[in-house]
């Protein structure tokens, strides 16, 4: 039963073949069976998902139906649940709970959807590896001494691990996409402001977008189906319709255009990884898909623009975990300073504090026009550079990483080396558009992912190319050894 995609279980359960409540009985035995050797749940919600469960099976019995509909999901634990602690995979917040749902959890909950859990995740969604989470690092389930990638890695190790079939997952500078693929699943980063903020704790709110990891394009298009549409709560939510993405996935590939940057074959890129993606290139070819080599010449000042932008905007974000407002508050304060100090002290890990002083520093008067401009120039670079981009082509294509995941401390006491990681993902974020990886291949037993991305709004797009690659190839299809 936990081998089904939610195309499949949204089949099953109409059906007939077998209960919401089954099923949901089914997968908790088998995260509680499993996940000690992951570690990708903070908080299991067992009684919260058999209500949900019977309460889905109800609504079918009473003639009702929908892809969701019983569909059995977690949460990264970024999300606000009511009444649940939502962590942000931070000591800060590990007894908060939330005075409410976020609308992609209240969403997805009125679509009928079952909430198996909160997922694990780097702090305050900060890192390339979800080895930065107060809950301990997550396992790769491909090979248990590598890291699943991050910062949504405890939703993509239990989605990989077939503990369910599809997660929420957040994506700030790749945290969908990257975790995707060191984990061989189908993620999606939306465009930004196509799925709500709204009680998603910010880290950098002009990059954050939520969305789907599940296995296959299929399933990511169900979940964002549950997850996207605008939202009066969130001013930065677009009021745009919403496509049927279960319907974009028909469309040949026909004379569809695809942009390869030349500047993503660098001498950065294992050449292995740089195979794999050539093959799928071919694979698309056969399709019908036309190549054509296009240039994103300021891709290389990407990164320091995004490690000024995204730590400036979480130094202010941040500001109001002090012990006073919301967070962990330390035992015996002399006064208010000492109350601040040893308060963020205790509440945040390294990583995050690292932030937030690169980012208080770069927000500072006589640094701000030096880091913090400069960076905002360059992401209008950046941006221009796709705008010139895709007047050619209608998708642009390449790797999602340079590198497939790495062992489990590999990169920590190096942070600008787990940095340079995200040397594919964040011009997306930069830029604001959508994009998605797909699995593409094995090196060394570990899972490569492609990148697809897509002009504004045409998530349909990204879905559907993965969604005929995926017909034709079956690595989205393959599991890991014990799972
Ligand atoms: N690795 C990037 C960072 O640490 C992206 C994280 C994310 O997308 N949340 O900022």
């Amino acid at each position: 039963m936990h081998q089904m995609t939610l195309a499949e279980i949204a089949r099953g359960l109409a059906d007939k073949k077998f209960s919401s409540e089954e099923l949901t009985k089914v997968l908790l035995a088998r995260i509680t069976q499993l996940d000690p050797q992951l570690n990708s749940f903070i908080s299991l919600t067992e009684e919260l998902a058999l209500e949900q469960a019977k309460a889905a099976d109800a609504r079918r019995a009473n003639g009702e139906s929908g892809a969701l509909l019983g569909a059995p999901i977690a949460h990264k634990d970024l999300f606000c649940t009511q009444g649940i602690r939502t962590s942000c995979g931070s000591k800060m917040l590990d007894n908060f709970k939330a005075p409410y749902d976020a609308t992609v959890v209240a969403k997805l909950a009125a679509a009928g959807a079952v909430t198996l859990g909160k997922t694990n995740m780097d702090e305050f969604a900060m890192g390339s590896a979800n080895e930065s989470s107060w809950y301990g690092a997550v396992k790769n389930p491909w090979n248990l001494e590598h890291v699943p990638g991050g910062s949504s890695g405890g939703s993509a190790a239990a989605v990989a691990a077939r503990l369910l079939p599809a997660a929420t997952a957040t994506d700030t500078g790749g945290s969908i996409r990257q975790p995707a693929a060191f984990t061989n699943l189908t993620g999606l980063k939306p465009t930004y402001g196509r799925v709500s903020r709204w009680g998603m704790i910010a880290y950098a709110s002009s990059l954050d977008q939520g969305g789907p990891l599940a296995r296959t394009a299929e399933d990511c298009a169900i979940l964002l189906q549950g997850m996207a549409g605008f939202d009066q709560n969130d001013s930065t939510s677009i009021d745009e319709p919403v496509p049927d993405y279960s319907a974009s996935l028909g469309d040949s590939l026909q004379g569809l255009r695809i942009g390869v940057p030349k500047e993503y074959f660098s001498a950065g890129l294992d050449p292995r990884i740089a195979e794999l993606i050539q093959n799928s290139i071919k694979e698309l070819q056969k399709l019908g898909a036309v190549i054509k080599e296009i240039s994103l010449p300021n891709m290389q000042h990407a990164i320091p623009a995004y490690y000024v932008i995204a730590p400036a905007e979480a130094s202010s974000n941040l500001s109001r975990f002090d012990g006073v407002r919301f967070g962990h508050r330390c035992e015996q304060p002399k006064d208010l300073i000492d109350l601040y100090k040893r308060s963020r002290g205790e509440g945040f890990g390294p990583e995050v504090q690292r932030r937030i002083m690169v980012g208080a520093y770069a927000l500072s008067a006589g640094y701000y026009d030096a880091y913090y401009l400069k960076a905002q120039k360059i992401r209008r670079l950046v941006k221009n550079d796709f705008m010139a981009a895709f007047n050619e082509v209608d998708i642009i294509l390449g790797p999602t990483t340079p590198n497939p995941a790495w062992k489990l401390g590999a990169k920590n006491s190096d942070p600008v080396a787990a940095y340079l990681e995200d040397v594919y993902t964040i011009t997306a974020n930069l830029a604001g558009l959508p994009g998605l990886s797909m699995p593409a291949g094995f090196v060394d037993g570990l899972p490569v992912g492609v990148q697809l991305l897509a002009p504004y709004f045409q998530e349909g797009r990204l879905l559907n190319v993965a969604h005929q690659y995926q017909l034709n190839t079956d690595w989205h299809t393959r599991t890991p050894t014990g799972f």
